[in-house]
């Protein structure tokens, strides 16, 4: 791996849920209690969090194909979904429609 990916407080090779490996790792601001703030990145999206003020590990990305990921991701795209179905239907201009998906963030062509 050589001298780039150097882990300091975390131990993790691979993401914990899939298996992906890392391809980020920054260590920085070292904390008065000699520990780092550190950064895990992995190739799936996945992010782990170290924080030296907690000394606590977070996920700060959940792993793509976390079941409970995909799950809640599917919800969005479903609440998506009927909300752009909802706004399409209603019976109002058509600029009131574009406004609505703009504050919504929704983009559509
Ligand atoms: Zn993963």
């Amino acid at each position: 791996m050589g001298g780039v990916l150097e882990l300091k407080e975390m131990s993790y090779e691979i993401c914990p849920t899939c298996g992906a490996r890392i391809v980020e790792i920054i260590n920085k601001n070292k904390h008065t209690n000699g520990h780092y703030n550190e950064y895990i990145a992995f190739e799936c999206g996945c992010e782990i969090h170290f924080s030296p003020n907690f000394m606590k590990e977070e996920i700060q990305r959940k792993c793509p194909k976390d079941p409970e990921e995909i799950k809640f991701q599917k919800k969005r795209i479903n609440a998506r979904n009927k909300l752009i179905e909802v706004i399409h239907k209603l019976d109002v201009d058509e600029q009131f429609k574009q406004n609505s998906f703009r504050s919504l963030g929704i983009f559509i062509d």
